[in-house]
């Protein structure tokens, strides 16, 4: 399987998908997300994957979303120019972030993220989709948008990840969790050192591998299903409307012509570290 931004291999019955733009930390661009999605196809279609396990190439998992051509700093693809219009921002984050995100929340074979480096925002949404996370000891997770207006990312992840209280925290504040508080608060499985990592995960899956594959599915939908009876799919619906009501107003559109304006990602940066972003005051 030949894909631009992503590895695929087989071997046995694993299944390994690897996000391949070290260069920028494994930002998901429309082509990263496009061959995801193709290798998750791949892995589905194929009998002899009983397990997938997703990772990230370089030193960090993945930085989030590709903000440079969000910001008007990088190619816009024809996905990244609908989002002139509300109608058409909506239309570009339920296709490429929401549906492609759920989607392998929903695939069939059990799936388990290996996490290294930097796993965040939406970086932190694509780990949470898989069904085990193991972290490697330099594993940091963030998710530091609302300081630059974001209601978080299109999946609201952190409720159902961290609990309550502490979602609030992590979200507000912008804080880093590190590898060691992520298993205690049992968002991660299991944390390993850092050049385990592969092996690690490898070790997991084959395990899971002996399974037979009808029971894994059956026991991972059920599960899931057992979260859908506390309504987390309803919940992220509800969010991922107010993340685009948020989008849309003067709060959000002042702080992107803002960012538009910047010559390079590190001033749209420490403009978020300062918490230096216009807002209509309310
Ligand atoms: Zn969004």
């Amino acid at each position: 399987m030949d894909l631009a931004t992503v590895l695929y291999e087989v071997d046995g019955p694993v299944a390994t998908i690897t996000m391949n733009r070290p260069e920028v930390a494994n930002a998901q661009d429309t082509a990263l997300i496009d061959d995801l999605d193709a290798a998750f196809d791949a892995a589905d279609a194929d009998d002899s994957v009983r397990v997938v396990v997703l990772a990230g190439a370089g030193r960090h998992f993945s930085s989030g979303h590709d903000l440079k051509a969000l910001v008007g700093q990088g190619e816009a693809d024809e996905w990244v120019r609908l989002r002139e219009t509300p109608e058409g921002k909506r239309r570009h984050e339920q296709v490429m972030y929401f549906d492609r995100c759920v989607k392998i929340y929903h695939f069939r074979k059990p799936t388990i993220a290996a996490v290294q480096g930097s796993c965040i925002a939406a970086g932190l949404m694509l780990a949470c989709m898989c069904d085990l996370i193991v972290a490697a000891e330099d594993a940091v997770f963030q998710n530091p948008v609302l300081r630059m207006t974001g209601a978080g990312v299109e999946l609201l992840v952190e409720p159902w990840e961290l609990g309550i209280r502490k979602a609030k925290e992590f979200l507000l504040t912008g804080d880093r969790i590190d590898a060691a508080e992520a298993w205690r608060l049992g968002m991660v499985n299991r944390v390993v050192p850092t050049g385990n990592l592969m092996e690690a995960t490898r070790e997991m899956a084959d395990k899971i591998a002996l399974v037979p594959p009808v029971t894994a599915q059956v026991v991972k939908d059920t599960i899931n299903h057992t979260f859908e009876l506390m309504g987390k799919e309803q919940a992220w619906k509800y969010h991922f409307i107010a993340h685009h009501w948020m989008h849309n107003t003067a709060t959000a559109q002042g702080a992107l012509a803002e960012r538009q304006s910047r010559s390079s990602m590190k001033d749209v940066f420490a403009d978020r570290d300062r918490g230096d972003v216009p807002t209509t005051g309310h």
